[in-house]
């Protein structure tokens, strides 16, 4: 950010808990960084004043916000309208105000799917194993179902969670299909599979030896595989697939991706994923 003025607007994560967000060091950046005169600040708010936040959004005309757990979902009662991915995924991290009227959006799959579009690979024709079925696993699977003509099969412990989620991509296109489909830990079969994503929590610090369903995956180097976790940097399960001359992809980008999204969508300019992400290993690894 610029030294605040009198014409500095304002952008802020709504959430609770809220200190440990990385937003502020990724939006502040770019506010200084592209002189915008604007600031990033973090509003820890509970249930009960969610409505409240969203009217202070718009009476003290703030460009807009992300919002975090656990406000996903309940935020949407508060908003004028959606993008289409939010609607889909049923829950929003981005909105932005124009002028009184909230705009909800989720930019966490689009997040993910351009980090891998940035490593040069086509999504069309993959076929590709989901591993969960929580928020950041049905964010992905829109995404991935809305922009590329891909196959998802989704493994996860409930069956209830994926089902919602294959029902949901299965009705994405005009015709209802039923190429998207659930699979239990024993139908997984990395040979026949393209991409990997693990969106469970399994490999997250402090559990950093865990990989989920390891028995399971059977790496091969055509493989791309993806964890979303982001602390460690580089969890067993990249690890491993890094030794068997697989394709990784690091959580931490799509971390990135998602803010850089965000960002565009507030002030309609494009930051640089290499010099966030250079500053963000800095500052959580200290590297
Ligand atoms: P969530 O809504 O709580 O969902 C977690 C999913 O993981 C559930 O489907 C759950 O299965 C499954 N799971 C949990 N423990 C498991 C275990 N021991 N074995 C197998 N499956 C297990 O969480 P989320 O918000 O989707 O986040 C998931 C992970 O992604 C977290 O580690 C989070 O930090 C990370 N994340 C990263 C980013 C990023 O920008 N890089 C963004 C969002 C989230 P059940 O349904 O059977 O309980």
């Amino acid at each position: 950010m610029k030294a605040i003025n009198g014409g500095t607007k304002a952008v802020c994560l709504i959430g609770d808990p809220v200190e440990h967000s990385f937003s502020p060091i990724i939006h502040n950046y770019g506010f200084k960084n592209l002189n915008i005169n604007a600031i990033y600040i973090n509003h820890r708010v509970e249930n009960s004043n969610l409505k409240s936040a969203m009217e202070g959004i718009k009476a003290l005309g703030y460009l807009g916000c992300n919002v975090t757990y656990p406000h996903k979902i309940e935020v949407m009662k508060f908003l004028d309208d959606l993008s289409q991915e939010a609607k889909l995924i049923g829950a929003v991290n981005t909105i932005r105000n124009d002028n009184g009227k909230l705009t909800g959006y989720n930019t966490d799959g689009l997040g993910f799917v351009t980090g891998l579009l940035r490593k040069g690979i086509n999504l069309n024709g993959k076929k590709i194993c989901i591993l969960g079925a929580g928020g950041a696993a049905k964010s992905i699977a829109v995404a991935l179902a809305i922009h590329f003509d891909c196959i998802i099969t989704i493994c996860n412990r409930s069956m209830e969670k994926a089902m919602e989620i294959i029902d949901t991509i299965n009705n994405i296109q005009e015709t209802p299909s039923s190429q998207h489909h659930y699979i239990t830990s024993d139908e997984i079969d990395t040979y026949s599979m393209d991409v990997l994503i693990n969106c469970t929590p399994v490999g997250m610090v402090p559990n950093i030896d865990n990989i989920p369903y390891e028995d399971k995956i059977i790496f091969h180097k055509d493989l791309i595989v993806s964890d979303i976790i982001y602390q460690p940097f580089e969890t067993a399960l990249l690890k491993k697939a890094k030794l068997a001359n697989c394709t990784i992809h690091h959580g931490i980008d799509m971390l990135i991706d998602q803010g850089i999204l965000a960002f565009e969508i507030w002030t309609g300019e494009k930051l640089d994923f290499e010099e966030i992400k250079e500053l963000l290993v800095e500052r959580i690894y200290g590297e």
